[in-house]
């Protein structure tokens, strides 16, 4: 027989329930706009969610049928934009989420698009390296016909890269039958990539850690730095907040986590990481990533996954700042807690909007063949991002509101402008 669950665990659910709780917020925020209702029916769910199935022949022979999604939640202001992530637990609500994230997070740092995300249900980990290109693949053929350069434009994200964007961009461009190096960002530089994308997730964080420090009077220089996640974003944010002379005490992946008071040999790390951003479990002495969160420090940056500070843990945060480099790695009752404690969380949809803004540098360069250095990029980014957090503290002093409830407010103003003017709502 299947035991019934109890209120109190459905209860625990939806607080985990990334899609409500995003729903919750976007609500709120519609609300304090002063948008009527429809707006909020518009945009609480994806336009468009489209299913795959994928069939992936296996390296021994066998074929195995892998589930992919993609979701576009509003295309009034462009193009959808947004990542493909392959991990085991990818759901089809996490990914409806994911878009409406992408969409607020164009909305913040003011692109011209909507957002959208993909996802596949795998363990890239367990899968060699042609079985991840069939793989990649067969996913681009499985949802070609909604996507493309004017359409909706992929891009990494957790456990996918340039390797994989560079295997989509030539199957969209056979199916095409035309060079589409817009039709995906975060390529190789040799096919049309940035400079400056791989890293920029983590440079506009480290903005936004610059600019929320002077708003708490922290000088960077000896501050002391906690990293949950060393993949893309996590590493290279190590590596900047090392450069900059703050010191990182603590680093972790997904088996565990390191701490060093005095400071942890950042470079040495990053040599001894491979391609899915592990390096603990080369080390005996490790805390638990629970432990890491809760390490005595000034800034802590969650930058692995979902739900890592909820109301069990975030009583305990030693942090002055928490700056979001994850998507959704805080509940609604963690950021509560923190708020009250007068904690400055710096939410997700503006700290991590820096990969999402030079992968439309990318486009922009695809589009007109003409490329950037790396020094123009950087300069580029760097404005959007001061001016876009900025925009977001002065939303929540003006409004008394917390951060995420800003962002939120300043993420859906232009989407729902656009699809007024369009005449949907
Ligand atoms: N996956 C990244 C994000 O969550 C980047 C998306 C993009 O570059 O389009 O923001």
């Amino acid at each position: 027989m299947v035991a019934e669950k109890s209120n109190e665990q459905t209860n625990k659910e939806d607080k985990l329930d990334v899609l409500k709780s995003t729903q919750i917020v976007i609500h709120k925020a519609l609300e304090r706009l002063g948008y009527p209702e429809e707006v909020y029916e518009l945009l609480k769910e994806p336009l468009r969610m489209l299913t795959v199935k994928i069939p992936v022949r296996m390296d021994d022979g066998s074929v195995k049928i892998f589930t992919g999604y993609r979701a576009q939640h509003n295309d009034s202001v462009g193009p959808t934009k947004g990542g493909i992530r392959f991990h085991p637990n990818v759901t089809e609500k996490e990914v409806k989420a994911l878009s409406i994230w992408m969409s607020l997070k164009c909305g913040i740092v003011d692109l011209p698009y909507g957002g959208g995300k993909g996802g596949i249900v795998c363990d890239p980990r367990e899968m060699s390296f042609r079985e991840l290109e069939r793989l990649s693949r067969g996913y681009v053929r499985a949802i070609s016909q909604i996507v493309g350069p004017t359409k909706d434009i992929p891009a990494p994200d957790v456990f996918t890269n340039s390797q994989i964007m560079a295997w989509m961009m030539d199957e969209y461009s056979r199916i095409d039958e035309f060079n589409s190096p817009g039709f995906i960002t975060g390529k190789p530089l040799v096919l049309g990539g940035s400079h400056g994308r791989e890293s920029a997730t983590a440079k506009g964080v480290t903005i936004c850690i610059h600019e929320a420090a002077k708003k708490c009077g922290i000088e960077l220089q000896g501050a002391k730095v906690v990293v949950q996640g060393f993949g893309n974003a996590g590493s290279y944010l190590a590596k900047f907040m090392h450069d900059a002379g703050a010191v990182v005490v603590g680093i972790s992946d997904a088996y565990g986590g390191l701490y060093d008071p005095k400071g942890l040999d950042i470079d040495y790390l990053l040599d001894r990481r491979d391609s899915f951003g592990t390096v603990t479990k080369l080390f005996n002495n490790t805390i638990t990533n629970k432990e890491l969160l809760e390490l005595e420090c000034d800034i802590l940056v969650p930058a692995a996954i979902e739900n890592q500070i909820t109301e069990e843990n975030a009583h305990n945060i030693r942090a002055k700042i928490v700056v979001e480099a994850a998507n959704g790695p805080t509940t609604i009752q963690g950021t509560q807690i923190l708020t009250e404690r007068g904690i400055l969380l710096v939410p997700d949809v503006l700290a991590s909007a820096g990969g999402v803004t030079v992968s439309y540098f990318e486009w922009v360069q695809n589009n007109q063949g003409y490329y950037w250095t790396e020094e123009e990029v950087e300069e580029k980014l760097e404005k959007v991002m001061v001016k876009s957090f900025n925009t977001v503290y002065e939303t929540s002093q003006n409004r008394r509101v917390d951060m995420r409830l800003a962002a939120y407010m300043v993420g859906t103003r232009k989407m729902a402008e656009a699809s007024r003017f369009r005449g949907w709502i």
